[in-house]
């Protein structure tokens, strides 16, 4: 079985992919001066000529590009090449405001669906496989990306789309797909409609699921290879530098590799801007330095990421970035308390909770308000439903097991089976109230 997909790439030596992507970045810095004014303008700001970009160890000195900067450019400030090269438009999800559009040559198509092919033969994926994609199509990188590495693969690709769980269920059984790719919430759901059917793993024919696109813990991972019988594996990307497939997970299932041949990664302190070295948690920047028509150099993720370069026992020599604990801007700060729903998540699953939850924050009176709605297992419903004591008992230790990881008190709500709506594609974790006020 093919361990890599491409294996002269995924296992070069260190020193051989540092050396290629320095001579990809002094081309790319050139090619970006002369075919980008907007990039070029914030170069001459910053007083850098191409020049003084020998090799990696001067990306430092290249300005940053943020959101800001390609809301600001929309929507063709910061294409690189003629219109009539371009083959194809995705945009972001607009999980956080406006949403950007990305463009892309066929090269540029190529390279992304080549890293996603990457992906797949990391989670064991070969020609043989049914690939049951059912993140989105359309604007969004998720379906388009993973439809593309299964067609490089030479994998039998089952573009479902997100929606109708049913007949997604019904559509893997039928037709034996043994990979599945969506965002980790809709494989949870997958998971317990799954047995709402009266089914369990061993009526589907699922080996792994490669899951992504939104933060995701080690409990819900454990969750979802469990409820599915598989193992889970994370990926990782964002439109603005490609789409999924900048970094996959191995079979070690500790961090994920960065396609460095296409991405450098820094780590950044998101207050100043220094580059932290390796090990440092910080704001992930990628700078790409293959692409044509959206090649975006020191691009703020706001993602916060660890990188690490310890050898890899799959073999592969790229980085590794940590799962992303989520991006600075998804983190509350709840009466002066830092919190991330991934804490909340994290607390909810250890406790023996589903990974159906909605986090609501208020303001009410100058003070806030912190509030957690749960949903029950159908057993742990049946439980509690009549028994008021041990509902109660319940309430408490779970405020306990949150006071203890966030350091303020939530009010909790346990609520019935199907009380929390399910996500196709991106979850909804956190309605925050306050902000409507402001
Ligand atoms: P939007 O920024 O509108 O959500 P995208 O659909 O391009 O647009 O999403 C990219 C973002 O999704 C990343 O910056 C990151 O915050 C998040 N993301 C993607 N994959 C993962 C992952 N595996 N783990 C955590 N977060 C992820
Ligand atoms: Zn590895």
């Amino acid at each position: 079985m093919k361990k890599y997909f491409q294996p002269e790439i995924e296992t070069m030596p260190v020193e051989e992919i540092k050396k290629l992507q320095s001579e990809r970045l002094v081309k790319q810095v050139a090619y970006v001066y002369a075919n980008n004014k907007y990039y070029k303008k914030l170069m001459d700001e910053k007083g850098v000529k191409p020049e003084d970009i020998q090799g990696i160890e001067d990306l430092h000195k290249l300005p940053f590009l943020t959101k800001n900067d390609l809301r600001e450019a929309y929507p063709y400030g910061l294409l690189s090449r003629p219109l009539k090269d371009c083959v194809r438009i995705q945009s972001t999800s607009g999980t956080t405001g406006r949403r950007v559009v990305a463009f892309y040559t066929q090269h540029d198509i190529d390279l992304w669906e080549e890293c996603c092919a990457r992906a797949l033969v990391a989670a064991g994926g070969t020609d043989e496989d049914v690939v049951q994609v059912c993140y989105g199509y359309g604007l969004f990188t998720g379906g388009p990306g993973l439809n593309g590495g299964s067609h490089k693969l030479g994998s039998l690709t089952l573009p479902m789309s997100s929606g109708n769980t049913e007949r997604q269920i019904q559509f893997m059984r039928d037709l034996n797909a043994t990979i599945l790719c969506c965002t980790p919430s809709y494989a949870a759901y997958i998971g317990e409609k799954l047995h709402e059917m009266g089914f369990t793993p061993d009526d589907i024919n699922l080996k792994a699921g490669i899951f992504g696109a939104e933060p995701w813990t080690e409990e819900m991972r454990r969750d979802i290879e469990q409820k599915l019988g598989i193992k889970a594996y994370d990926i990782y990307g964002l439109t603005e530098i490609s789409g999924p497939g900048v970094s996959f997970e191995c079979e070690e299932q500790t961090g994920m590799h960065i396609n460095e041949d296409h991405f450098i990664a820094e780590i950044i302190d998101p207050e100043t801007g220094e580059v932290l070295p390796e090990g440092s948690e910080g704001e992930l920047v990628f700078t790409s330095i293959t692409k044509e028509a959206f090649p975006l150099l020191r691009y703020r993720t706001r993602d916060l990421c660890v990188l690490s370069r310890k050898q890899c026992s799959c073999g592969r020599t790229h980085i590794k970035m940590c799962k992303p604990k989520g991006r600075s801007d998804d983190m509350l700060i709840i009466r002066g308390v830092n919190v991330f729903p991934s804490q909340i998540e994290t607390v909810l699953l250890k406790e023996g909770y589903t990974p159906n939850y909605q986090i609501l924050v208020d303001r009410i009176n100058n003070e806030d308000t912190f509030e957690i709605n749960v949903e029950l297992s159908q057993e742990q419903y049946a439980k509690l439903q009549d028994d008021d004591l041990a509902f109660d008992k319940a309430e408490k230790k779970l405020v306990g097991a949150m006071v203890g990881m966030l350091g303020i008190r939530p009010r909790i709500h346990l609520l019935a089976p199907h009380s929390v709506v399910r996500s196709e594609g991106k979850a909804v974790r956190v309605v925050d109230k306050r902000k409507l006020h402001d």
